[in-house]
């Protein structure tokens, strides 16, 4: 191991209350110094360093797909076959590609030069087909853009292509900066009023904030829904435990691009409400910890933590006022799971992301034990609004118990593929026109991430989005990715290639949702080969039954449910693949 690389992982160490915690991020120092590969020495190494049990140490490498311990070549291209890029051509793209390079997806080229993999979602569905190439992205790809591309690489150089998505915002909260020039400066976001707000909250107790969110009904936006002043309560009274606020960044749910609009184009906003947010509930330490593959953005944070750091908004003495609190930033490696908070706790203690079984929950031992919130990041970022405005301002928009702006991604057959801001309770189809309007005759829409139930055009024709309308229609609002489908999708396909994430993400610690993710996959891929029979239909439905809510997290839902309806609502599709006289009802 370098010198300086080693130097660097123990000053990290140093930083956290077990040596362990520095494990992942050590973990990618030395992979990305070493040539993108980890070997067994490296593992040894770093075991030693951190005081760690070797096999600890290759249980966590083994569990993130971004940790390397096979070679690869100098460039690493990654392409996101997920839904919503399957809907706009990934699979035509990646047989170009293919082609071009030589190689099948899985290999390297003779020269060492290109390694090409298949990858899950890359949280950039709105601008999708992307590619990854080590830890660049490269978005709306098309095939003329990768030969052009291919041949830059060939002279050894990575272009620096920038890719502004399309957005929209009808509230002017959380997008109200997008589009500015330099967006992510403090003196930009500083001349738009930023950091009023913690101006605002250092002249307020503690217990005032929380009741101003609370009273403000804010609800969390990574997919549940809870009131977040109610989570924050929650919080251990009179505990002697440092409290830790935690961002939850790990956005993966295919049809999720929202929360990388805050972090790239208006980082501040975020840190802003984390200082307020870390304030209200007693925290010195905060964390972000952002999906793996999102390293630019993750280094935008790091820019942004600094600047604020230096003028005071983080740190010891924030604004002079003796409050405390800062914010680190810290990337994951790979794995889905982690975006459930208490996988993702996990994963900042440097394990393997798992899911912990609850109670605890993690307002009373979270983060190295300690008392600790966990809020998504749009969530977070609402927060200046409620207190420099107030609690009535913020839940005048919206519905009553649906308050608030509201960031809804949309990708799949849309002409404006993007991110819209608008108030909770909007109409679908006023989203959707946003978008550019469908292309084609509209067949179905996911209206909250791959894990709610789909919905089928004249099902979600009325359809307004918030946590209870939605729940009516019997699906999820999730975190507002809306995939949208026309008349050309096979919905058979959809559901395959839905249960295939799933099973490739499962953390395999329960067998329901191990097990049954690879059964229904294995059966469903029979189906859409046309050599099923209704029996795997009829045992498709019941595994999913036999699932639902007999799983240690919410990943056995996050299929089942929608594999259901797909199946429920499609039923004739499938069954037409069937072979002749293979359909007994
Ligand atoms: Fe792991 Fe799946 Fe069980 Fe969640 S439900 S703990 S992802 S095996």
């Amino acid at each position: 191991m370098k010198p300086d690389v080693r130097a660097q992982i123990l000053d990290l160490a140093a930083t956290y209350p077990t040596p362990q915690a520095a494990l992942l991020s050590a973990l990618q120092m030395v992979q990305e110094a070493e040539g993108g590969r980890l070997t067994t020495e490296d593992l040894s190494d770093v075991a030693r360093l951190l005081d760690v049990p070797l096999g600890t140490v290759y249980a966590t490498v083994s569990y993130y797909t971004m940790l390397n311990l096979e070679p690869v070549g100098k460039y690493h291209l990654q392409l996101d076959t997920n839904i919503s890029a399957k809907l706009v051509g990934a699979l035509d793209l990646l047989a170009h590609i293919e082609q071009a390079l030589g190689i099948s997806a899985g290999e390297t080229t003779p020269d060492g030069l290109f390694t090409l993999s298949t990858v899950e979602d890359l949280g950039a569905c709105g601008t999708c087909p992307v590619l990854q190439v080590n830890d660049r992205y490269y978005e709306k790809m098309t095939a003329e853009r990768f030969d052009e591309l291919l041949t830059s690489l060939k002279q050894g150089v990575m272009p620096d292509w920038k890719t502004e998505g399309n957005w929209g915002t009808e509230c002017n909260i959380l997008l109200a900066r997008r589009g500015k020039p330099d967006s992510t400066a403090l003196a930009g976001y500083v001349a738009d009023g930023g950091y009023q707000a913690l101006e605002k909250a250092l002249t307020l107790s503690p217990a005032e904030i929380v009741q101003m969110v609370k009273d403000s009904g804010l609800r969390g936006r990574g997919g549940a829904g809870f009131p977040a002043g109610v989570k924050w309560s929650f919080l251990p009274k009179g505990s002697t435990k440092p409290v830790y606020l935690v961002c939850n960044a790990d956005e993966g749910e295919p049809g999720t691009f929202k929360d990388r609009q805050i972090m790239e184009f208006d980082p501040h906003l975020l840190l802003e409400g984390m200082a307020v947010s870390g304030y209200a509930v007693g925290a010195k330490q905060g964390y972000i910890y952002i999906r793996g593959e999102f390293a630019w953005i993750a280094d935008i944070l790091e820019r942004a933590v600094a600047e604020a750091r230096e003028a005071g908004k983080l740190g010891n003495n924030i604004l002079g006022r003796g409050v405390e609190f800062d914010v680190r930033v810290v990337r994951g490696a790979g794995a889905y799971v982690c975006g459930e908070e208490t996988a993702l706790i996990e994963s900042l203690e440097g394990k393997r992301g798992n899911p912990r079984l609850r109670p605890p929950y993690p307002a009373a031992s979270g983060v190295f034990g300690c008392p600790t919130i966990v809020n998504n990041v749009e969530t977070l970022a609402c927060v200046p609004y409620i207190v420099l405005e107030g609690a009535e301002a913020f839940s005048q928009i919206g519905t009553p118990n649906n308050t608030g702006p509201k960031l809804f991604g949309v990708s799949g057959h849309v002409n404006k593929p993007g991110v819209y801001e608008f108030p909770l309770g909007v109409p679908l189809a006023k989203i959707l026109e946003a978008a550019g309007g469908v292309v084609g005759n509209l067949k179905a829409v996911i209206v909250g991430g791959l894990s709610t139930q789909i919905l089928t055009a004249d099902e979600c024709r009325d359809l307004t989005m918030d946590y209870d309308t939605c729940a009516e229609y019997g699906t999820g609002l999730g975190s507002g990715g809306i995939i949208v489908m026309n008349d050309t999708v096979e919905i058979p396909e959809i559901a395959l290639r839905t249960i295939e994430f799933y099973a490739h993400e499962s953390c395999g610690q329960c067998t329901p949702c191990r097990q049954g993710s690879t059964t229904i996959k294995q059966m469903l891929k029979r189906v859409v080969d046309g050599k099923g029979s209704s029996e795997d239909l009829e045992n498709v439905l019941q595994l999913c039954k036999t699932i639902m809510g007999n799983t240690l997290c919410p990943m056995g839902d996050a299929f089942s449910m929608p594999i259901e309806a797909m199946l429920l609502k499609y039923r004739a599709e499938f069954d037409s693949l069937l072979p002749d006289g293979s359909l007994v009802r």
